[in-house]
C-alpha cells in the first residue's frame, strides 16, 4: 500500500461543508438520494464507455447499486460497479467544488449571509451531493477503482478541514462509499434500521433506472416438506421463516414512459432534482409522447432558478437520452440548441440506434427531427406561460433566450416576442415588443433602444431629451447580450429597431441656415478634437444638455466598445461624433467670443469641456479626469 497523503480542503469547500451541516439538518435524509444518484451518474458512464471498450467492462456488467447497513458498527455503505475514479480524479471531484466557479460559489456565499439564508436553494447550484453525506456522518471513506485501472484508491475525511488520499488493492470496478454515522439526534431516524431506508429509497430514488439492491431481512413460506405436521397432515410448525435476502428497493419505472395523468407532482419534482442536481422546483413539466412516423416520450423541465454556471462555457447541457428505458447519454447537446442548455429531461427514442456516437447524433435525421419538435413544445410553453411567471422565469433565463436571437435564425422572430424590456415609460414593469409597438406614437414609425450599463443612467441620457420630448417610448437594454440582439435584429414586425445614439433619429431635421450660421465655430471645434471626434455637429437629440457624443448607423454603440475593452479584445479607435446643442445659453456665447477673437484661450478650454461633459454624461470614462476638474473648478471659482 502506498503512502498516505493529507491534504487540506480548499476553503470553500470548508464553508460549503458548514453551510450543508447547518442549513441541511433538518433533512438529513437526503443524502441518500444523493448518493444513488452519483452511483446511478457513475453506471451511466460506464454504460457509455463501454460501446467504445467493451473489454474493460466485460467482467462486470450487470449494473447495480448495493446499499449495506451494519447497526453495530452503525455503518451505512453504498456501492456501484460504475465507472470508478483513477488517483486523479478523487483529487480533482472530491475536495473541490467540482460543478461551479469558485468565485460564483464564494459570491453567493457572501450574499446569502448579508441576507442571512443560507438556504437550501443555494447548495442546490452546486455540486454537493456528495458532501451532504457529513450531515450524517462524521467520517467518510471512499474506496474506488476505475474502469481499466489496476489498483483502487481510498479517500478518507471527517469533513472537519482536511482529507487523506491513498492507493490501496481493490478487487471490483466502482466506488463504494463507507458513512460513520454520527448518533442520531432526538428525532432522528435511524439510518442502519432496513425500514427506513426503503422508504427513503422509494421516496426520492423510485425512478432511478438502475436497482438499489440491499439485503432486507424476509418472511419465506417453508417448503411443504421442510414443514412439521401432525398425523393428519396439519402443519403445527411455522409455515413461514426470516430470511435475509437481497431486494430491489426502487420499481425503476421510468416516469417518463408513464402516462402523464399518472405521474404526481412530488414525483416530477424528485425525478427533477434527480437528473438536475438542482435543489430548486420545475416550474413547467412537458411530458408528451410523440406519436407518428417514430415514436417517442418526452419528459422536459423549465427549472426555476438559473444555476451559477449558467454562462459557462463546460456546462453540461441537461437533456439525457434514451433509448427503450435504456440510458444512451447525457449532456445530450444534440437534443436543444445552447441557449435551451438550461431545460433539464429526457427523451427516449426506441428508432435510435443502441450505438450512437454524438458525431452520428448530429447527422441522425430522427434526432434533428427530435429537436425541432422540442424547441416548438418549449416556445409554446413559454408562450403560454401566465405573465408574472413568465416574468420570474425571464429574469433567471432571459439572458439564455436573448442569445438564441443571434444564433437560431429561424426562430427569432418567435425569440424575440419572447423578450421583456425596462423602457423610458415603463416604471417598475417590463414591455413585450408587442407591447411597445402598440404603444407608439401615431408618427413613430421606428422602434427606439439605447444600450448601457445602468437603468438610471440610460433613463438620464442626454441622447433621449429629444426623443423624450416627442413622447416616444425607448427601450433600456442593459445585458452586454443585448448588442448582439439588437445587431442580430435589425427589425421586428417590420417596424426598424433604432439606437438612440447612432445615426440620423428622423426627428426634426437641423434646417440649413442654423447649419451655416455655426459652420465655422463648429469646424474650430472639430480643429482643436480632432484626435478624438470624427466630426462636430449641431445636435436634433439635445434638448437641455449641451453636447452628446453619437455613432453612426454601423459603427459600435458605446457600451459595446466598453464591453469589447473589458473582456481585452481590441477593438478599433473609434470616433464618434460630437453633437453640440447650439440652442444652449454656452454655445451662443462661444460662438461671440469666437467670432471677435479666434485666438481667445477660452474657446480650447471650452472645447475640452465640451467634449468631457459628453463623455460624462454617458457614463464613459474620461481621458484625463485631473484636467477636467482643474477647468471646472476655474470655471466654478469665476462664475462665484
Ligand atoms: P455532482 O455529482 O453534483 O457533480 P458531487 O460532489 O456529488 O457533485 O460529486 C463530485 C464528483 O465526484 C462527481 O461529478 C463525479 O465525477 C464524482 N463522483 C461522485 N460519486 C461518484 C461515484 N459513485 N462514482 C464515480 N464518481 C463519483
Amino acid at each position: 500500500m502506498a503512502a498516505k497523503k493529507t491534504r487540506k480542503f480548499k476553503t470553500e469547500v470548508q464553508q460549503l461543508l458548514h453551510l450543508i451541516i447547518h442549513s441541511l439538518y433538518s433533512n438529513k435524509e437526503i443524502f441518500v438520494r444523493e448518493l444513488i444518484s452519483n452511483a446511478s451518474d457513475a453506471i451511466d458512464k460506464a454504460k457509455f464507455k463501454e460501446q467504445t471498450h467493451p473489454d474493460l467492462f466485460a467482467d462486470d456488467n450487470d449494473y447495480h447499486v448495493r446499499i449495506a447497513l451494519d447497526p453495530e458498527e452503525k455503518t451505512f455503505q453504498i456501492s456501484d460497479n460504475g465507472i470508478g475514479m483513477t488517483f486523479d480524479e478523487v483529487n480533482d471531484n472530491i475536495g473541490t467544488i467540482a460543478k461551479s466557479g469558485t468565485a460564483a460559489f464564494m459570491k453567493a456565499m457572501e450574499n446569502s449571509k448579508k441576507e442571512n439564508t443560507l438556504s437550501t436553494e443555494l447548495i442546490g447550484q452546486f455540486g454537493v451531493g456528495f458532501y451532504s453525506s457529513f450531515i450524517v456522518a462524521d467520517k467518510v471513506r471512499i474506496d474506488t477503482k476505475a474502469a481499466g485501472e489496476e489498483g483502487g484508491v481510498r479517500w478518507e475525511s471527517d469533513g472537519e478541514g482536511s482529507y487523506t488520499v491513498q492507493e490501496i488493492e481493490k478487487e471490483d470496478r466502482g466506488t463504494a462509499i463507507t458513512l460513520y454515522l454520527k448518533d442520531p439526534e432526538e428525532g432522528d431516524q435511524d439510518f442502519t434500521q432496513e425500514y427506513v431506508i426503503q422508504n427513503i429509497v422509494k421516496k426520492h430514488s423510485d425512478f432511478v433506472t438502475y436497482p438499489v439492491i440491499m439485503e432486507v431481512e424476509k418472511n419465506e413460506p417453508i417448503p411443504e416438506n421442510e414443514i412439521i405436521k401432525d398425523s393428519d397432515g396439519k402443519a403445527i410448525g411455522d409455515t413461514f421463516r426470516k430470511v435475509r435476502k437481497d431486494d430491489t428497493l426502487n420499481s425503476m419505472k421510468a416516469i417518463w414512459s408513464k402516462a402523464k395523468g399518472d405521474v404526481t407532482d412530488v414525483e416530477h419534482e424528485e425525478f427533477y432534482k434527480h437528473i438536475s442536481h438542482n435543489w430548486d422546483k420545475p416550474i413547467e413539466v412537458i411530458h408528451k409522447r410523440f406519436e407518428g412516423v417514430t415514436e417517442y416520450d418526452v419528459l422536459m423541465y423549465l427549472p426555476e432558478k438559473a444555476p451559477m454556471d449558467l454562462f459557462r462555457p463546460e456546462r453540461k447541457h441537461g437533456m439525457q437520452l434514451y433509448c427503450k428505458r435504456v440510458f444512451i447519454m447525457d449532456d445530450c447537446k444534440e437534443l436543444l440548441p445552447d441557449y435551451l442548455g438550461f431545460v433539464q429531461g429526457v427523451v427516449d427514442a426506441p428508432d435510435l440506434n443502441l450505438n450512437v456516437s454524438r458525431e452520428i447524433l448530429q447527422e441522425d435525421r430522427l434526432v434533428r427531427n427530435i429537436r425541432k419538435n422540442l424547441v416548438k413544445q418549449i416556445f409554446s410553453v413559454l408562450e403560454g406561460m401566465e405573465k408574472e411567471k413568465y416574468e420570474a422565469f425571464f429574469v433567471e433565463f432571459g439572458q439564455s433566450l436573448k442569445a438564441g436571437i443571434p444564433t437560431d435564425y429561424e426562430n427569432k422572430e418567435r425569440l424575440a416576442s419572447l423578450l421583456r424590456y425596462k423602457t423610458t415609460k415603463s416604471g417598475d414593469k417590463v414591455v413585450t415588443l408587442d407591447e411597445y409597438i402598440e404603444n407608439m406614437q401615431e408618427d413613430q414609425k421606428e422602434i427606439y433602444y439605447l444600450t448601457g450599463e445602468s437603468l438610471s443612467s440610460l433613463m438620464n441620457s442626454p441622447l433621449l431629451e429629444s426623443l423624450k420630448a416627442k413622447d416616444y417610448e425607448v427601450l433600456l437594454m442593459v445585458d452586454p447580450i443585448d448588442e448582439w440582439v439588437t445587431q442580430s435584429l435589425p427589425e421586428y414586425k417590420e417596424k426598424k429597431l433604432k439606437s438612440a445614439e447612432k445615426g440620423d433619429l428622423d426627428l426634426e431635421k437641423v434646417d440649413d441656415d442654423t447649419k451655416n450660421e455655426y459652420s465655422a465655430l463648429l469646424s474650430f471645434l472639430k480643429g482643436k478634437l480632432e484626435n478624438k471626434v470624427k466630426d462636430v455637429v449641431v445636435s436634433n437629440r439635445l434638448k437641455d444638455s449641451v453636447s452628446c457624443l453619437s455613432g453612426d448607423d454601423y459603427g459600435m454603440s458605446a457600451y459595446m466598445e466598453k464591453i469589447m475593452k473589458a473582456s481585452g479584445q481590441s477593438t478599433p479607435e473609434q470616433k464618434r461624433v460630437m453633437e453640440v446643442n447650439v440652442a444652449h445659453p454656452v454655445v451662443g456665447k462661444m460662438k461671440e467670443i469666437f467670432e471677435s477673437d479666434t485666438t481667445n484661450p477660452v474657446l480650447k478650454d471650452y472645447s475640452d469641456l465640451l467634449f468631457d461633459i459628453a463623455v460624462v454624461s454617458e457614463g464613459g470614462k474620461l481621458e484625463n479626469p485631473a484636467r477636467f476638474s482643474k477647468q471646472l473648478g476655474d470655471l466654478m471659482a469665476k462664475a462665484i
